[in-house]
């Protein structure tokens, strides 16, 4: 029986590593053990290795069922480079191909076979699968199996079908880098693993400085601009929502002097290939761009990501702004957001029709997941906590040494309120003299105050029910405020008994005590055709008489920012 010494000096023989990261020898040990397992890490921690020791140690083939068709031929070129027997079929290959490649697996001259989804329903793979000892099956982007998630795949769904034809189980190996507990739980349960071990590493991003900053949309691109230029000598990706967006400021960084070009997938084949070769080859210096720019792109130095916008989730934001410092080098990663972000993406997942695949109760069912992703990411914009805390407890994974703060499942019961954030910084380099924790990170060297706002969130629940829940949140703050717009008058809502209530605050102020309700669960709030604040699960809780809100306030004392988002200048 071979155990976890053995694979080390697999992984040396092969891969010339002298030991295992975190989380992999666990791994590689539960599939040698014969124990099944589900690996959640981020790209780039090192996913393939945990299943390609084994497959060198294990008698039988090792399957590794992957979308990812355009990989294959270069996953496989360099397992053979290394000394590794494999190979793979897919549909870029001929009948005869095919048939060699199966050949070759089933005499045992290749250790692991690479195969899309696919390929499991075609009769001549199943057969082949019948005949072949199968010792371990890994199951790459496990994630496509759950429709939960953003890239379902119904192809995934026939696996667990796979598994249970064969002739003798083998041990199953699932691997994502994509974290929400409802998805893991999908994959244990769609693949059908057995009591699996699962592990969940390699998150955390300690040279990674986050930064979150509320700052009105008029003053995003100047603020870009003024980073841009006092870091002109570092790459930087500049993240933006839509193709428009970052056509306009690319060409507002470069009407200042920033060589910076665009990128997003309406342009031309040829014009995207040669954004990415100049801004990989040091050429050009930021590329600003929307999420179709970064996936298979290999730059070990980009120093900083900055958000244009609020992301759709923390997923998504993590990924994006995780390319920033592959190098291990400080890189900063700063996210631009405000109140209308919010209702951007509300209404983006409100519209989205979703996939036709699903009946009308079951999309419904996607959205609510998506809109509760939304609210961890709102969640993300107004912690006071720790941010990479907030982060590594959203992936299930806890900080060792870093003070405690409000985790993601803490935004959801409210404890972790903040508005009016201000994003004014100090010169870069400065001492904190905020609280404890991670000392990387904007919220770490910031303080704050508290803001007691029970009035204004009462107020904002008693309307939503003069109303029967019936209106948007523009609505409701019109009512609020005691506005005399026409269609408000018109449709008599000047008769509300909460008409006016809070004709003394600011409309900023109602509009994020809103949103932070909505975050909290206290409301829900949708954007789409129809506008609609409805009570949400915890609304309950506003109408006891202790009900007490609080929201914080930003002061920020010595944070690394070098610009001012107080600054009006436009670019
Ligand atoms: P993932 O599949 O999680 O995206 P990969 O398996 O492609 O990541 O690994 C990312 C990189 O890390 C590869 O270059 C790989 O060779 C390297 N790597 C993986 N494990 C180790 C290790 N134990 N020691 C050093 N480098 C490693």
């Amino acid at each position: 029986m071979v155990d976890i010494e053995d694979a080390g000096r697999a992984l040396k023989r092969y891969f010339g590593y002298e030991s295992f990261r975190p989380g992999q020898g666990d791994l590689v040990k539960a599939i040698l053990g014969g124990q099944d397992c589900l690996g959640v890490m981020p790209t780039g921690a090192g996913k393939s290795i945990c299943y390609q020791i084994p497959a060198t140690l294990l008698d039988g083939l090792t399957i590794v069922i992957s979308p990812l068709v355009s990989l294959m031929k270069d996953q496989v070129d360099g397992l053979e480079d290394a000394g590794i027997q494999a190979s793979f079929v897919n549909s870029t290959q001929d009948m005869d191909e095919q048939a060699l490649a199966l050949a070759q697996a089933a005499q045992g001259r290749s250790k692991i076979l690479y195969v899309a989804p696919e390929r499991l329903d075609a009769p001549r793979f199943r057969d082949f699968a019948q005949r072949v000892r199968i010792s371990l099956l890994a199951v790459d982007e496990a994630h496509c199996v759950s429709q939960w998630g953003q890239d379902f795949r119904p192809s995934y769904l026939g696996i667990g079908d796979f598994i249970r034809s064969l002739p003798q189980r083998p041990t199953v190996a699932a691997f994502t880098a994509t974290a929400t507990e409802k998805v893991r739980r999908d994959i244990v349960y769609m693949l059908g693993l057995n009591d699996p071990y699962v592990a969940v590493t390699g998150f955390d991003r300690p040279n990674l400085f986050f930064d979150v900053i509320k700052l009105e949309t008029k003053h995003k691109n100047s603020w870009v601009a003024r980073y841009a230029r006092k870091h002109q000598d570092e790459s930087g990706i500049v993240y933006c929502a839509t193709r428009k967006e970052t056509e306009a400021l690319a060409d507002d960084l470069t009407k200042v002097g920033i060589s910076a070009v665009s990128y997003h997938a309406g342009m031309d084949a040829q014009d995207r290939e040669r954004a990415q070769r100049d801004f990989v080859n040091d050429k050009v210096q930021v590329v600003v761009a929307t999420n179709a720019f970064g996936m298979g792109i290999d730059k070990s130095n980009v120093r900083y990501v900055i958000h244009h916008n609020m992301p759709e989730s923390i997923e998504a934001y993590y990924q994006e702004a995780g390319r920033a410092g592959r190098d291990g080098e400080p890189a900063r990663c700063s996210l631009l957001w405000n109140e209308s972000d919010i209702v951007t993406r509300r209404r983006l997942l409100d519209m989205d029709s979703g996939n036709d695949r699903l009946t009308g109760d079951q999309a419904e069912a996607v959205r609510a997941e998506h809109r509760r992703l939304l609210n961890v990411m709102i969640g993300y914009c107004r912690t006071t906590g720790c941010l990479h805390q907030y982060m590594l407890r959203y992936f299930g994974e806890e900080m060792a040494q870093a003070a405690a703060g409000p985790s993601p499942a803490a935004a959801d019961k409210g404890e972790s309120a903040q508005v009016g954030r201000s994003g004014a910084g100090s010169e870069e380099g400065e001492e904190g003299s905020g609280q404890d924790g991670c000392r990387n990170c904007s919220n770490c060297l910031s303080t704050f105050e508290t803001i007691d706002v029970s009035d204004v969130a009462r107020a904002i629940s008693r309307c939503v029910h003069d109303v029967n829940q019936g209106f948007g949140s523009g609505k409701i703050t019109q009512i609020l405020r005691g506005s005399r717009s026409q269609d408000l008058l018109r449709r008599g809502l000047d008769r509300c008994p909460s008409y006016g209530a809070l004709s003394s605050v600011p409309e900023a102020r109602i509009r994020d005590v809103l949103n932070q309700m909505a975050s909290d669960g206290y409301l829900n709030i949708t954007e789409g055709r129809l506008p609609m604040v409805h009570f949400g699960p915890k609304a309950a809780q506003t109408v006891a008489p202790d009900f007490h809100y609080e929201i914080k306030r930003t002061e920020r004392r010595g944070v690394a920012v070098a610009v001012d988002d107080q600054d009006t200048g436009r670019v």
